[in-house]
């Protein structure tokens, strides 16, 4: 591929609205368009990524035995009322309807329409097992779209459903799965947990979700770092037994913090309501003289009790915190004697997603606003020694340092981004829709089914999470746009470096590897900080000067620097 052919949109800035790094690096390399909320184009640059992530999956899901179909996006209300959905479900379930005034729905999954296929197609015990996938548009009217392809309304996910006869033999079929995901995932190029996981809204006993690791997720794990115990919190909580709290009067040391903010101080500054829920963020204000000199910075520890969404107490967002920055590390241990470390996964390490509900739990030995002007608690272990009765009922049980529940070992918290997800369903779907097949006995029997998910737009915003630098996106080889690109210098001016470009193109593109020759003419610097900040993994930069020598540079895209390497063989090595 030439880049003259091909479409390159580079962007210096991130858009406004850009929080976190994927969306951000997303947008700037012109992978993505933003067209509404949570709807985007994706660019050629983006979709190659994409293609790359559906041809892996489709590659696993057929050589687990899944058979694909394309499950139409708009499905008739009547398949969803008779499972109930179609009112059970919250404003998620895009309704819509047509000029005769009839009900359909954009799906957001398809079990109904997939049981549907399977009551009419699978009638005896001899087709089973089954199990049909697509890699499809979705369509869920998420209540706070964000992050870019991260949390969109449409998005592409690759959904599974498996058919079979008995409890037992739909196990076997989740399990295939399962072992299929570990494939998957691993293919990716990315560190990730399987966790075990509540089954939720769609029912059944056995649910494990895949999380890639990274500090902005949206989702937080509990695991032992000494065996392979690990479970999404909910979880983690449903099975951790109810921890007794000290009472707080005699964990709390009330001390005297003259200058700095109260919660109600906070809430009036905010404009918001006290309620039940505690949440806290640290900022700092800085205070310039003429020349812009930072001559006084004042740091607060904002505890919130309002049922807010923490995501829209931004900075600038929310009223009233216009000219607040979040507080470093620094300035934190230096106000509040907190050592940094203990603000685990909450606002330093992922500054936008500033601290959300189950955080609170992970906190030890914090100074904390007491309601009081000039008074705050010291030694607080949120999660374990807040005041209110209310407050404690409404905070996580499982913290980071607790019994692992599997045997020896402390558990530890991190923060993950659910990229697939493992059902086991059972009858749920098959018994309200009357699915069933002829068993061995000639009775009908309903089916037993699993369903599986896998984020496709999502996973390259997870792979970017996960690997990027100050310059931009670094994607693993199975992944990225191109594999490798070719940066010739003075391609215009000079026919050897022209000739030698184009061979080394010719020759990996003729054996099958994923290169992009940048014809385009930029000067060197703007072309490698765009071959940077897309993330490409591996450069070749080919110069006159170079050629004399018979040497061309190749660097990849986790090296610091460039090293020299002979012209001739290179072809054979870069496959
Ligand atoms: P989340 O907890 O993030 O809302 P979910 O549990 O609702 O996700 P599932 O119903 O399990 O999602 O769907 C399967 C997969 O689809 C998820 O594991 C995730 O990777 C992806 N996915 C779900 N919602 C979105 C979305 N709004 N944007 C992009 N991908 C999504
Ligand atoms: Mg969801
Ligand atoms: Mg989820
Ligand atoms: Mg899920």
């Amino acid at each position: 591929m030439k880049a003259s052919q091909f479409f390159i949109s580079t962007l210096k800035e991130a858009p406004a609205d850009a929080e976190i790094v994927s969306h951000q690096l997303m947008t700037r390399a012109g992978m993505i368009k933003k067209l509404g909320a949570g709807v985007y184009t994706y660019m050629p640059m983006g979709l190659r990524v994409i293609r790359k992530v559906e041809a892996i999956v489709r590659e696993e899901m057929n050589r687990a035995g899944a058979v694909e179909v394309t499950m139409p996006v708009v499905q008739p209300a009547e398949l969803w009322q008779e499972t109930g959905r179609f009112d059970k479900m919250g404003p998620e379930l895009l309704r819509i309807k047509d000029r005769h005034d009839r009900d359909f729905i954009i799906q957001p999954t398809s079990e109904e329409v997939v049981t549907d296929i399977a009551r009419q197609e699978l009638r005896s015990y001899k087709q089973l097992p089954k199990n049909f996938y697509q890699v499809q548009t979705k369509f869920r009217d998420e209540r706070r779209p964000r992050f870019g392809l991260m949390r969109g309304r449409e998005f592409i996910m690759k959904d599974a459903y498996s058919f079979d006869r008995s409890p037992e033999a739909a196990k076997a079929s989740y399990q295939g799965m399962a072992q299929a995901y570990r494939r998957i995932f691993d293919r990716f190029g990315l560190r990730y947990r399987a966790v075990a996981a509540d089954s939720g809204a769609i029912g059944g006993d056995l649910s494990e979700e895949f999380q890639v690791i990274a500090a902005t997720g949206e989702d937080a794990i509990v695991y032992n770092p000494s065996s392979d115990y690990a479970a999404n919190i909910e979880k983690a909580e449903a099975a951790a037994p109810t921890q007794p709290r000290p009472a707080a009067s005699q964990a709390l040391t009330r001390t005297p913090t003259p200058g700095k903010s109260t919660c109600e101080d906070v809430a009036a500054l905010l404009n918001i309501p006290l309620a039940t829920t505690v949440k806290s963020l640290v900022l700092a204000t800085d205070t310039q003289d003429e020349q812009g000199e930072v001559v006084k910075t004042q740091v607060w520890l904002l505890l919130l009790r309002g049922d807010h969404d923490m995501n829209e107490v931004k900075v600038g967002k929310l009223p009233g915190l216009a000219g607040f920055r979040f507080a470093t590390p620094a300035e934190i241990e230096a106000a509040f004697g907190a050592k940094p470390g203990y603000l685990g996964p909450v606002g330093l390490q992922a500054p936008v997603k500033v601290v959300a509900d189950r955080d609170v739990a992970v906190m030890a030995d914090w100074v904390c606003g007491a309601n009081e002007v000039d008074v705050h608690l010291t030694g607080v272990n949120w999660g374990r020694d807040l005041p209110e009765p209310d407050l404690i009922a409404d905070l996580r049980n499982v913290v980071a340092g607790d019994r692992a529940p599997d045997g020896p070992g402390e558990l530890a918290i991190e923060r993950g981004i659910e990229i697939g997800h493992v059902f086991y369903l059972g009858t749920k779907y098959s018994l309200p829709m009357n699915a069933t097949f002829l068993d061995e006995d000639g009775k009908p029997k309903p089916f037993e089914m699993g369903c599986y998910g896998i984020g496709i737009t999502r996973l390259p915003a997870a792979a970017i999470e996960q690997n990027h630098d100050e310059r931009g996106m670094i994607w693993p080889d199975a992944i990225a746009p191109f594999t490798v690109v070719i940066c010739p210098i003075g391609m215009d001016r000079s026919d050897a470096v022209k000739q030698a470009a184009e061979a080394l193109h010719d020759e990996l593109a003729g054996a099958g590897v994923d290169v992009l020759l940048d014809d385009r003419g930029e000067r060197p610097g703007a072309m490698f900080a765009d071959w940077e900040l897309i993330g490409v993994p591996h450069r070749v930069v080919i110069s006159d000067r170079g050629l004399k020598e018979g040497q061309l540079e190749y660097q990849h895209r986790r090296d610091a620097e460039a090293q020299k390497v002979p012209a001739q063989g290179i072809g054979d090595w870069l496959k």
